[in-house]
């Protein structure tokens, strides 16, 4: 055998070759594999093993251990086809090896195994009635299949099937494709490897698809993995050098007095957490390279406070600022709340009595505007509504002329204000609220709205967002982060109680004693009107029932069904206090903040997901008072039922965050768009942290070293076959 003739294929160019250039693979296939991301000979190649079966050793059916994957042989002696229930057949087969013999079954009428042929069989023997059995076993049926080599004998990956083609198939055509690219390039600098004990791509490719041991499939797989995290986090880093250089930003004056004033008229005193986000913001504020930073922090952390300085920064320096929420009604709260704290520091006009001495206008008038220190102008803009606090009745082309004339300061509104046609005069700081998935799209929207400079930008998300999974999609922003809570919480109690009797009349009468010493309560259900289709509580009917539950308590209810302004007026009024009980949907998931409320009662609570939960057990315990959540559930599936007790046993965000991401698949989590996430075949971020994290060390430092990977021409070559159009704007050296 001489490969040493054989010219190096690098891993840009076997990304060029189509799949169906490979034996065995033909249009229709290749087709059918492209929709699931295998176009070329490089992806099919990533496509590795589901799991191994150990064929290295074959045991004799008079030993062979019970319940492990294990390999046994023999010979065929019958072969039954065996009708069953719902047109399903079964097949059933006895093999014997002259030690003993063994029942094999199969529920797949396809499977291909004839009397008297010679098979080997991987899987698991169980002891059923005596006699050994296995059930669904990988099977090979020997001096058939002409390629015994790669089948018997030692380990055999089993790949998942793919585009119509079983493990079989794809084990061929997998050992084609190799045996045609190899030996495939190094592209990654020699030294890294060995700081991390990392062994060379051609072999690794060899050994996760055809190991002489697990041990050697296992190293092969840690290179691979590597190498999607590395080139992943390359791409990050090269995004965030490329921001660096072509960014416009605004070096703010961040020492105005406006700010000084805000936090001193404040109610309470900063936690640590926020003095040092606050910091690390004000520090991004006053560089002129645009801030691009994630805020994260638990529900209830106080991020708004940590929010409205940076707007207040941008003001004080003369510039608009923005702040955007998922939401209508979390938009009217932010605006409401802001400006009671402004008011509260003497920063911005009061609303006067409607007939009242003076007169709006005449008191805000251009004299105000000379003094922008004292009078901070706030606009709330949704779709719905349009409000300012220095002048009563200002329509919407008002408020949208101040916006563009710069005659308005601060602007409230929904996650549309930068995707309609709203036209800022100066905007210098943009925050979002609850939009983790703030891309770079919006970003250079955001850049249109600002005369061609980058606006500083703030994402704030109560989400936790596992660390491993913020640098992968976040790998270009910074992160200061909310880690405690206002003094004087305590963590909400939760439990879980069923749909029916003694429990929840317990809870109700909770609520009924907490109303009474002057707090509330959420009821919150997964409909807003009973459905034929889905067997699960609606808020209207529930509020009806509650009605007569609580005949001497005040109940709201509330879900997005109700036209905007009806939907206002009762959150004030549960905000007022006027009343005690609110049913409602999830509308209420994000943000609300009503610190006398000490109740969240859940129906029906294994239908949501767990960040939904998360968040919605948020919405109480932002007061002093002791808080419960109570999830009513009987859950109908293993997931419900594994949400149900994640909730129960931790108050713990990130945990919650890491448990999702579990039960749900790291794919489905923020969508596959994102970041490169679908690119991940064999990564996984949780499994991998550890990789994750020296990918990402290695490729900041390598893109800080090599801007622009000039000095690295083949990985430069690789990233743009691999990530496309992530990396479309890398140029070719
Ligand atoms: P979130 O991080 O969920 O957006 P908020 O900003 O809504 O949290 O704050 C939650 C509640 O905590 C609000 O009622 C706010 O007034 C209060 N709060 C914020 N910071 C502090 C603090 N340092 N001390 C006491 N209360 C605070
Ligand atoms: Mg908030």
């Amino acid at each position: 055998m001489s490969t040493a003739a054989a010219p190096e294929r690098t891993l840009a160019y076997l990304a060029a070759v189509p799949v169906d250039r490979v034996k065995g693979i033909g249009p229709a296939r290749a087709k059918k594999l492209a929709e699931l991301g295998i176009q070329s000979v490089a992806e099919l190649l990533m496509h590795a093993p589901r799991r191994y079966l150990d064929r290295s050793q074959i045991f004799d059916l008079a030993d062979v251990p019970l319940g492990e994957e294990v390999t046994v042989g023999g010979v065929v002696s019958s072969v039954q086809r065996i009708r069953l229930r719902r047109k399903r057949q079964m097949v059933r087969a006895t093999v014997g090896d002259g030690t003993g013999r063994i029942t094999v079954v199969w529920f797949n009428p396809y499977v291909r195994v004839t009397e008297g042929s010679e098979v080997a069989l991987s899987g698991k023997v169980e002891l059923f009635r005596g006699s050994l059995q296995m059930k669904s076993p990988d099977l090979v049926t020997l001096g058939k299949e002409g390629d015994d080599a790669l089948l018997v004998g030692r380990v055999v990956p089993v790949h998942p099937s793919a585009g119509g083609l079983g493990p079989q198939n794809l084990r061929a055509a997998i050992a084609n494709a190799l045996r045609r690219s190899r030996p495939i390039a190094e592209s990654v600098p020699e030294e890294l490897l060995r700081r991390h004990h990392l062994v060379a791509r051609d072999a690794a490719f060899a050994d996760i698809h055809f190991p002489e041991s697990r041990d050697e499939a296992a190293r092969a797989r840690q290179r691979l993995v590597f190498d999607e995290l590395f080139r992943l986090e390359l791409a990050l880093a090269l995004r965030k050098q490329q921001q660096l250089a072509t960014a416009r930003g605004v070096a703010h004056a961040v020492d105005g007095a406006l700010v000084t004033s805000f936090l001193g008229g404040l109610p309470y005193e900063l936690t640590e957490a926020q003095e040092r986000a606050i910091t690390e913001i004000r520090s991004d504020l006053a560089d002129p390279s645009p801030m691009h930073r994630l805020l994260q922090g638990e529900v209830g952390s106080g991020k708004t406070v940590v929010a409205l300085t940076a707007l207040l920064t941008a003001v004080s320096g003369g510039h608009q600022a923005a702040i955007m929420a998922p939401t209508e009604v979390l938009a009217v709260q932010h605006y409401l709340g802001t400006v009671a704290l402004l008011e509260a520091a003497g920063l911005a006009p009061r609303h006067e009595a409607p007939a009242g001495a003076g007169g709006t206008s005449s008191l805000f008038g251009t004299e105000s505007r000379s003094q922008p220190t004292h009078q901070v102008r706030i606009a709330l803009l949704t779709a719905s509504a349009a409000d300012v606090n220095f002048q009563q009745g200002a329509g919407r082309a008002d408020v949208l002329g101040w916006i563009a004339d710069g005659g308005v300061d601060v602007v409230v509104g929904t996650h549309s204000l930068i995707q309609e046609g709203v036209e800022f005069g100066r905007l210098g700081v943009a925050v979002v609220d609850e939009q983790h998935r703030f891309g770079v799209y919006q970003r250079v929207q955001l850049r249109e709205k600002s005369d061609g400079y980058d606006p500083d930008l703030l994402i704030m998300t109560a989400t936790p967002i596992p660390r491993t999974l913020s640098m992968t999609l976040y790998g270009d922003l910074e992160v200061s982060l909310l880690d405690e809570m206002p003094p004087g919480r305590s963590p909400v109690q939760t439990r879980h109680v069923p749909k029916a009797g003694e429990q929840l009349r317990d809870v109700y009468e909770l609520i009924r004693r907490e109303a009474s010493a002057g707090r509330q309560a959420f009821v919150v259900c997964p409909l807003v009107e009973d459905s034929d289709k889905l067997a699960a509580k609606s808020a209207t009917t529930e509020y009806e029932r509650l009605l007569g539950v609580f005949p001497d308590l005040r109940l709201g209810l509330l879900h997005g069904q109700m036209p905007a302004r009806e939907k206002e007026a009762v959150m004030l009024d549960f905000r007022a206090g006027k009343l005690d009980v609110l049913v409602a949907t999830t509308v209420i998931e994000v943000g609300i903040d009503v610190p006398n409320a000490t109740v969240m009662l859940i129906e029906d609570a294994d239908r949501f997901g767990l960040s939904q939960l998360h968040q919605l057990r948020g919405r109480v315990g932002r007061g002093s008072e002791p808080a419960t959540c109570v999830l009513v559930a009987e859950p109908t599936t293993p997931e419900g039922e594994r949400r149900i007790a994640a909730m129960v046993a931790t108050n713990d965000g990130f945990r919650l965050a890491e448990e999702d991401l579990r039960i749900r698949g790291q794919g489905t989590v923020f969508g596959t768009r994102q970041a490169g996430l679908k690119d991940l075949k064999l990564a996984d971020i949780l499994r991998d942290a550890e990789t994750l994290v020296t990918a990402r060390r290695e490729a900041f430092s390598l893109v800080a070293a090599d801007p622009g990977l000039s000095r690295h021409p083949e990985l430069a070559e690789e990233l743009r076959m691999l990530l496309g159009d992530d990396v479309a704007w890398l140029e070719r050296s």
